[in-house]
């Protein structure tokens, strides 16, 4: 007999409770060290004080109103992420799917209003994730998210991750924009090299093509800047976010210039939720948090502390791990056994990771992890890594 719940997850067995900081308490009174953060969302820890008051403020006062009028929240979040980005103006939406859907309904909105609607094609890339509604699987293209679900929407190239002359062969006059994650995070925690994100923006410049980003799960401080693009010293046209903005609240946006944007005109998108008191009142205390240059300046001083401790481990397992990769609170440990089975040892040394693709188990902590919290995390994943070997 089916579940009550839609069987699409196979979970480990452990019922959170209470969060605090960065730790999960279970129903048992286990405390674990929690590296996952729900994949990349409590970027500010469990129950955040400043999240409680924000949301609480808010609920106390006005939850939901629709986008029918005008919302002073919305407004001021917009206003404080158009100061400190490349962008002009903001869509917010529930979700990083619906964030990828309106960043693609925007591109070729964009070039129909320019006059040539042909450009309908959006290059994306092998291992790429961007969300689960038809749409988002359509750009990833992968076997396992597209087999059975009838018709792909048509308009995607996938290409091979770093082939420069794949990229370059399919370009043409079809081609409206590039689609790619700065760090991949279910494709393996790959970053992509800075002279590649140059070369990207060089590329789209020339040819005259948007470049889309999706910083769903590396955006918002994750990587130790607040968008991971601005390690490279390039801007988007248009900028996925989710995930951390909401640290916890279900929360997205779309960001773009206004020149991206500018199809976008009344009517032509909408939700009901999106951008609603509550959600905002949250997301500005995320971010007038994170986009606080002393925040960042500690991302990235633990950051440094966490890898070394993870360069230490891999030299103390080799025969666990092979390596590790990713930028910033973004880390990935490649593993020579199933990152599934270390995911699972970590669970009985109380420490929570997430396994990813190509072999990685993810580091994804709060990005108020203490100093304290980095030397347990490592002594945690070393339980874990012995019981494995013995
Ligand atoms: C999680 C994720 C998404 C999808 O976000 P949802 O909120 O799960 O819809 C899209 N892109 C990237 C890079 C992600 O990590």
């Amino acid at each position: 007999m089916i579940a009550p719940v839609l069987p699409t997850y196979a979970r480990a067995p452990l019922h959170f409770v209470k969060g605090e900081g960065s730790w999960l308490i279970e129903e048992d009174g286990r405390r674990f060290l929690d590296l996952g953060s729900g994949i990349a969302v409590n970027a500010l820890g469990h129950a955040a004080p400043e999240l409680v008051a924000a949301l609480t403020e808010q609920a106390n006062t006005l939850w939901h109103v629709s986008n029918l009028y005008e919302i002073p929240q919305q407004e001021a979040l917009a206003r404080k992420l158009v100061d400190v980005t490349f962008a002009d103006t903001v869509f917010f939406t529930n979700s990083g799917t619906e964030a990828c859907e309106l960043a693609v309904k925007m591109a070729r909105k964009y070039w129909h209003d320019k006059g040539q609607p042909e450009k309908i094609e959006i290059l994306t890339f092998d291992g790429c994730f961007h969300g689960r509604s038809t749409a988002a699987i359509a750009a990833s293209g992968a076997p396992k998210m597209v087999g059975g679900f009838g018709p792909v929407l048509e308009g995607f190239v996938h290409l091979p991750w770093g082939d420069h002359d794949a990229l370059n062969a399919a370009i043409n006059e079809r081609t409206g924009a590039i689609l790619i994650e700065p760090v991949q995070g279910e494709g393996g925690i790959r970053p992509l090299p800075d002279q590649c994100l140059q070369g990207l923006r060089k590329l789209c410049d020339e040819k005259g093509i948007l470049l889309i980003l999706d910083e769903v799960q590396c955006g918002m401080g994750r990587t130790g800047k607040l968008f991971a693009h601005e390690w490279a010293g390039i801007t988007p046209d248009i900028m996925m976010v989710a995930k951390g903005i909401g640290g916890g609240f279900p929360l997205g946006a779309v960001l773009a210039t206004e020149d991206a944007a500018s199809g976008m005109v009344t009517g032509t998108h909408g939700s009901t939720y999106g951008g609603n008191p509550l959600g905002c009142a949250v997301g500005k205390a995320v971010v007038d948090r994170i986009a606080d240059p002393a925040f960042l300046e500690q991302v990235r001083a633990r950051a440094g502390q966490l890898r070394q401790g993870l360069e230490g481990l891999v030299a103390s397992h080799p025969d666990i791990f092979e390596s590790v990769r990713g930028q910033g609170l973004m880390l990935g440990l490649r593993t020579k056994i199933a990152p599934a089975d270390f995911v699972k040892a970590g669970y009985a040394a109380e420490v929570i990771t997430v396994p990813a693709a190509d072999n990685i188990v993810r580091l994804l902590p709060p990005l108020t992890l203490s100093e304290d919290e980095v030397a347990e995390a490592i002594t945690r994943l070393d339980k874990a890594a012995a019981s494995l070997a013995a």
